[in-house]
């Protein structure tokens, strides 16, 4: 039987900066996952890095500071680990002309809370952004320091960064727990392979599959079912226009952002499909290609761009839409971390956990998260 102090179940985003932030801890840190690091929900993701949307679409205020503080921590892991995984393109999100007062409104909140951001109506949209066709009245609102993760690019570092330290990155599928009734409370895991592996904790950082891991492990995680429509949803790669896309636009039913060398990222609800887990090759083709249409409406350049690749990401997305993070109620040896925009918040999050895991100490900016709250 194998053993360590921390296994971590999941390499995605979330799981991966968790185990950058257990490097040098002293500890035997263990993370599995069933498949390629960094190869699920984290390569099928917009990886919008931001704080706006979560004022702009009204959640509570300690996930608006959470986002927030996760955007400069996202600047600080690009000093930590330098590599081309951080992309700060700027983002130019458009209004209709009866959404201005509101977006004024947001613009003027997030600058309160110390986040870059630009209100410009609708001659100034018009005199700096030539190149959109934008409806008479459109507004806008630009957020110099938004951007995008190459998040496979990051797990990927952090993997070979941590080669040969006290974090061992493995392959494996859980299929079980084992937990120890003795006051340490310690548990494990137990693999598709049979093997066993004696834990101190258990982190669960799975994903859009971690409610049903947990429930394995006796804990409840309210979670929407990968079934429910608000969970799939469209990622297409195109081809970039000539000269390329300076920055991300955000517009109705659509966003668009430069991607990797020669291409750019589209997603958005404007595909025309009720997307399931098994919606067909074909509509998700012919729904990129709407998606592509409907954004070049607005951004004219994207006219001649093609379709490279289509796909349907799951997005773990908790009952409230909320992140939730810490140990499972009547199971502390076991600990969750799973949210909705993990990209965004996956720096933030990998640093606090790891402190509140070290110290043994409750991290004051996590307490909102916690999962007592469904009770
Ligand atoms: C369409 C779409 C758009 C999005 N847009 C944005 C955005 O613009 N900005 C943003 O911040 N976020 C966005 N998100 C959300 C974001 O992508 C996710 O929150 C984030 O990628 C989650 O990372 P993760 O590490 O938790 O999960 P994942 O990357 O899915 O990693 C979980 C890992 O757990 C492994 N695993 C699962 N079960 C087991 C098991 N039993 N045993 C072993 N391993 C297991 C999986 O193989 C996987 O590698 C979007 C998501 C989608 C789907």
């Amino acid at each position: 039987m194998d053993q360590a102090d921390i296994v971590i179940v999941g390499a995605g985003i979330v799981g991966a900066t968790l185990a950058w932030n257990l490097r040098d801890s002293g500890l035997d840190v263990t993370v599995i996952d069933r498949a390629e690091p960094g190869s699920a929900t984290t390569t099928w993701t917009f990886a919008w890095m931001n704080a706006s949307s979560k004022v702009r679409r009204g959640y509570v205020p300690e996930y608006v500071e959470l986002s927030v503080n996760g955007s400069r921590e996202s600047y600080q892991l690009g000093l930590d680990i330098p590599g081309n995984w951080l992309h700060a393109t700027g983002n130019l999100e458009l209004v209709p002309a009866d959404g201005a007062a509101q977006l004024e409104a947001d613009v003027r909140r997030l600058v309160g809370l110390g986040y870059a951001a630009q209100f410009l109506g609708y001659d100034q949209l018009v005199l700096h952004h030539p190149e959109l066709d934008v409806d008479e009245g459109t507004v806008a609102a630009w957020f110099p320091t938004e951007g995008w993760i190459d998040g496979p690019a990051l797990v990927d570092d952090i993997v070979h960064r941590l080669a040969g330290s006290n974090v061992r990155f493995r392959t494996g599928e859980v299929v079980g727990f084992d937990h120890e009734s003795s006051p340490a409370g310690s548990t494990g895991v137990r693999l598709s392979s049979g093997e066993q592996i004696r834990a101190g904790r258990v982190v669960l950082t799975a994903g859009a599959w971690t409610a049903d891991l947990a429930a394995l492990a006796g804990v409840t995680v309210p979670m929407v079912a990968r079934t429910e429509a608000s969970v799939p949803g469209l990622v297409v790669r195109a081809t970039a226009p000539a000269g390329g896309l300076r920055h991300q636009v955000l517009g109705s039913g659509f966003v668009v952002r430069p991607h990797r060398s020669g291409e750019v990222l589209l997603s958005g609800e404007g595909h025309g499909l009720e997307l399931t887990t098994g919606t067909p090759a074909e509509a998700v083709s012919r729904g990129a290609a709407a998606l592509l249409t409907l954004a070049g409406k607005t951004v004219p350049a994207l006219r001649g761009s093609e379709v490279i690749a289509a796909g349907v990401g799951l997005r773990p997305l908790p009952d409230d839409g909320v992140s939730i993070v810490g140990p499972g109620p009547a199971v502390p040896a076991v600990y969750v971390a799973v949210t909705h925009s993990g990209v965004s918040l996956a720096p933030i999050l990998g640093k606090l956990i790891a402190r509140e895991l070290l110290s043994g100490r409750p991290e004051e900016a996590l307490e909102p998260f916690r999962l007592t709250r469904f009770r």
